[in-house]
């Protein structure tokens, strides 16, 4: 198996193949693309059927190592089985199994059709990014210590992103984090989830500003690559190719529990900001899986949806960007999405470059076929199953309340904006599942607001606030940060 840019062209894919532990530890490609597996592997009937009796971490093993052929199999056999524990995911609700890792929850079995809820949050974060990240803890600690390597993982956060990677890379031999946030500007809880963790390895830079600030630092020290090399700086963003396919799994997993044949199809709603997440699902229907439909929910940053009703990608510029309540969803542009336009357009490496040097320059692209547009191709989006639908703080508040009252469970917000949009695409004879992307404790005041009591917490949670705090202050000083790592990484250390 092999990897290819999504600007590539034929000649520089063919000059330089890549192999998964080859982008394990990167992000984009030199050419500014994004990877994506030259073919997609496929899966027969006779897998599927054998699969649906395996653990969650031998499921997770058979679908890996499809894809990461470098890595001796029994090495990623124990990788999976060491990342998809029961200890591991253990916030699941107290009727629930965990062992389940992602456990199925049926919520209504209707006239209208079956509507699911499938649990991605029950990791140590209580959200679905530990599904992959704890996975690429292990997968980097294991390629750093085959290569007697280090990495100095570098980002800024304003919530769900950076505790998931602390908590995955915690503790991890051969990986230091130095995750910068907005000081004062997080809830109490996200605050004391990533401030509260004392590991020697993880640097939490609480930074005078906001979220853009930080940004704006992580992108100065990336930018001057003589640093980066020198002290082995890397990211862990959302666009890294083994986050994907890690979320390929749970879309097998949720579609061997909801079916008991092979003929049958499911759909998935997915609530979607970068589109990782709903991209493994993509992913997941393009080996063969049978997904009907797959549902695209945003919030009110719904430029997602806008393309997926019309054809036209045109993204936010700050000021047109809100600040809602479903805020791990509030994105201006989505950073997976030329996975998906790169197979629209017929896997045309050259045309997606295109396409998006004109999100650079004129702010998006229209596939429309209207007269004057960049091209038709949105006729072709049904075929891959594509739907989608918003929702907005109301919306959220309304769905929150209907589903603890018919249901008796408490969902987060990102989650309600998913049932919200599901809804809206059931369809007899196929059950819709409901990816939970957050456990409601994570965002409790909006939960508050729509029931006028607390939201559970998990056990172990209850007193997290009060935790002593590990964490510096410093000003948005670029100069200020680059000391502060050069004094903790070794290559200052060993130099001479
Ligand atoms: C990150 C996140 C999302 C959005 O996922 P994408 O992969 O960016 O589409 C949705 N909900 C929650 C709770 C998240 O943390």
């Amino acid at each position: 198996m092999h990897y290819v840019s999504t600007r590539a062209t034929s000649a520089s894919a063919a000059r330089n193949p890549h192999g998964f532990s080859d982008i394990l530890l990167g992000g984009l490609a030199p050419d500014g693309g994004l990877y994506l597996p030259a073919d997609y592997p496929q899966v027969t009937g006779a897998e599927l059927d054998a699969w649906r009796s395996l653990s969650y971490a031998d499921l997770a093993y058979e679908i890996l190592r499809k894809f990461a052929t470098d890595i001796p199999e029994a090495d990623l056999k124990a990788l999976t089985a060491k990342t998809y524990t029961a200890e591991v995911y253990r916030n699941a609700r107290a009727d629930e199994s965990a062992a389940e890792i992602t456990p199925l929850r049926v919520l209504e079995e209707g006239a209208k059709g079956k509507l699911i809820l499938q649990g991605l949050s029950n990791g140590p974060t209580l959200a679905f990014k530990d599904m992959a990240m704890q996975l690429l803890g292990n997968l980097f600690e294991y390629a750093l210590a085959k290569n007697n390597d280090e990495l100095n993982i570098f980002g800024a956060t304003s919530g769900d992103t950076g505790s998931a990677a602390e908590y995955a890379m915690r503790g991890k031999r051969g990986i230091r984090v130095f995750m910068l946030s907005p000081h004062a500007k997080m809830s109490a809880f996200q605050t004391a989830q990533m401030f509260s963790l004392q590991d020697p390895n993880i640097f939490n830079i609480a930074v005078e500003g906001v979220f853009d600030d930080c940004q704006d630092m992580v992108k100065a020290v990336s930018n001057d690559l003589e640093f980066k090399a020198r002290h082995k700086i890397g990211t862990v963003n959302s666009i890294n190719w083994a986050r994907v396919v890690a979320q390929v799994v749970y879309y097998f997993r949720g579609y061997l529990k909801a079916t008991t044949s092979n003929e049958q199809k499911v759909s998935f709603t997915v609530p979607s900001g970068n589109f990782g997440n709903i991209c493994a699902g993509h992913i997941a229907r393009m080996m063969g899986l049978p997904i009907d439909k797959l549902v695209v929910a945003t919030n009110e940053n719904n430029v997602l949806d806008e393309f997926f009703r019309t054809g036209v990608y045109r993204v936010r510029k700050p000021a047109e960007t809100f600040h809602t309540s479903s805020p791990s969803m509030d994105i201006s542009k989505a950073s997976n999405f030329e996975r998906f336009v790169y197979e629209l357009v017929g896997r045309d490496a050259d045309r997606t470059h295109a396409l998006f040097r004109k999100v650079d320059t004129h702010g998006g692209f229209d596939l429309s076929g209207a007269p004057g547009s960049d091209g038709d191709e949105f006729k072709r989006v049904a075929a891959y199953g594509f739907v989608s639908g918003c929702s907005k703080h109301e919306d959220r508040l309304n769905t929150i309340r209907e589903v603890f009252d018919d249901y008796g469970i408490t969902i987060d917000t990102h989650t309600a904006d998913g049932i919200k949009v599901a809804r809206e695409h059931l369809a007899p004879g196929v059950p819709m599942i409901v990816l939970e992307t957050a456990l409601a404790a994570k965002f409790n005041e909006t939960i508050l607001e729509a029931l006028g009591t607390d939201a559970e917490r998990p056990a172990g949670f209850e007193n997290i606030e009060a935790l002593p705090q590990r964490f510096v202050v410093m000003k948005a000083d670029v100069a200020q940060m680059k000391a502060y790592i050069a004094e903790r990484t070794s290559a200052e250390r060993t130099a001479p």
